[in-house]
């Protein structure tokens, strides 16, 4: 059975006397949905995933730790170059900003640890000739870090949900790739094996994620005190994050 479009509102554990396994009851917000049950649960739901409060496995709603402001639009040009990425270094505000194309739109935006306040000021200021006609988009981030486990008995989290977001660049897709990847080895594992999947997948997420993460900050860091000293440094360095060449990136399993 394949639910597209669905929004979860209710994921019950259920663990009965004459099954081995734990099974999960879950409910959907749709009208005229039926609840059905699962054996396994990933819950890939971002950063504000409800599997992880209904889990338990996060306890509260985490708040913004900074924004996200940008715009696409037409542009018409057709002198533009596609493909050309350009940024702007904004190490006092823990960010960047962005330029980037496509045949006839361009997308601009800024993303920092700062109030949206701060970072509308830099939009404005960066792309001073769009200011009238373009009013930006913006979103909150969320930097949590890798939770303490992100598995329970067949349920697991991958991607945001997992607090999996590079801290330095604000890059989420390579470790919720990973994630995914982990996720579906624990699942294999746990059916070949016998084992519950949250139990297996606790030990890749710990291996993977948890125990590199102070490296991983320290990284950040360093990276952040780099670009506040040379900021033309930023481009090169977020660069090299997403060829996965610095000493504090762990290699892809
Ligand atoms: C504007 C923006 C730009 C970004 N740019 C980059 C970038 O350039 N490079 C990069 O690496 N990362 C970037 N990121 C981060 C990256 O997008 C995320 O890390 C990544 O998408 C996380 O994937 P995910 O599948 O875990 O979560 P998401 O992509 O957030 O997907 C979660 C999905 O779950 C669904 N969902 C949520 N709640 C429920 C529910 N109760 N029931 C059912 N479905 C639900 C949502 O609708 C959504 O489809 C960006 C993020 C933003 C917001």
């Amino acid at each position: 059975m394949l639910l597209e479009k669905h929004t979860l509102i209710h994921l019950q554990e259920i663990k009965s006397k004459g099954r081995d396994t734990p099974y999960y009851w879950i409910k959907a917000a749709e009208a005229g949905t039926v609840p059905f049950t699962a054996r396994y649960v990933i819950g890939a739901d971002g950063a504000m995933s409800s599997c992880s409060l209904l889990s338990g496995l996060r306890t509260k709603q985490p708040g913004p730790t900074g924004y996200g402001l940008s715009r696409f639009s037409e542009t018409g040009d057709e002198k533009i170059n596609p493909g050309t990425l350009t940024f702007y270094p904004l190490p006092l505000l823990g960010g960047a900003g962005w330029s980037f194309h496509g045949s006839n739109w361009i997308n601009q935006g800024v993303g920092g640890l700062v109030k949206l306040k701060q970072l509308k000021k830099a939009y404005n200021h960066l792309f001073r000739e769009n200011q009238k006609k373009l009013k930006p988009v913006s979103w909150p981030l969320t930097f949590l870090g890798p939770l303490k486990r992100a598995g329970r008995d067949n349920l697991i989290l991958a991607g945001d949900a997992a607090g999996l977001i590079e801290p330095f660049s604000g890059e989420g897709l390579y470790n919720t790739f990973k994630s995914a990847i982990l996720a579906s080895s624990a699942l294999t594992r746990a059916e070949m094996e016998n084992k519950e999947a949250g139990e297996v997948y606790n030990n890749l997420y710990r291996e993977h994620f948890r125990k590199a993460f102070i490296a991983v900050l320290a990284g950040a860091v360093l990276l952040h005190g780099r670009s506040v000293i040379y900021p033309a440094s930023l481009p090169r360095q977020i660069e090299n994050l997403i060829e996965n060449r610095l000493w504090f990136n762990r290699p892809f399993p």
